[in-house]
């Protein structure tokens, strides 16, 4: 699992907090991935497409053995296991899981754009980035985010407390 990555979750539609929980839980217990930190949620006012809920927004950091094309095909095949379906851009979703870093690596093919295209403009990617020790610009911090369950204690699983005793595999030491 040499290969440290950052993943972004949005929700809007349906059990939110439900959707996150299934995508952390398929990351987790997928046999190439080790979910390394989960940032606090943040609920989030729609961009782009505005005539849609609020959404729910996390960060995750997790180390790899995939390369960035495999870890995609996972992405999106957790996309589709969580009923996500492609109708209007940036419209509303039951989940979007984004590849924000991998390693240092910039890259563009495409399927794939690394580091992710408008990460540096969504606050909603840069302020859970920044919980999660990732350097960030300052100034491009800005408004219409809001904390909704601040993450407590250093455990990895903080707001996904639940998994632990579902999962199989050995908790990482952080
Ligand atoms: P968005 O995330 O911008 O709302 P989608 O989730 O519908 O839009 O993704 C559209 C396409 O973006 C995907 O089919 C995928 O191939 C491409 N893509 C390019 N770079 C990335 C990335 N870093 N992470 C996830 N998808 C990406
Ligand atoms: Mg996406």
């Amino acid at each position: 699992m040499d290969n440290v990555a950052f993943l972004s979750l949005g929700t809007n539609i349906g059990d939110r907090l439900q959707y996150l929980h299934g995508a952390v839980q398929a990351l987790w217990e997928h046999p190439n991935i080790t979910v390394e930190d989960i940032s606090s949620i943040y609920e989030t006012e729609p961009v782009g497409y505005l005539d849609q809920a609020n959404f729910l927004n996390a960060v995750l950091k997790i180390s790899t053995s995939l390369s960035p094309h495999e870890l995609l095909d996972v992405t999106q095949g957790i996309e589709l296991q969580l009923g996500r379906k492609r109708e209007i851009k940036w419209g509303p979703r039951t989940i979007d899981l984004d590849i924000l870093l991998y390693n240092d690596e910039n890259m563009e093919t495409e399927k794939l754009i690394i580091p992710h295209p408008r990460m540096y403009e969504r606050a909603f990617v840069l302020i859970p980035l920044k919980e999660l020790g990732v350097e960030v610009s300052e100034r491009t911090l800005q408004g219409g985010v809001s904390l909704w369950r601040q993450k407590n204690g250093g455990d990895v699983f903080g707001l996904f407390e639940s998994l632990k005793d579902t999962h199989k595999k050995v908790l990482p030491e952080i």
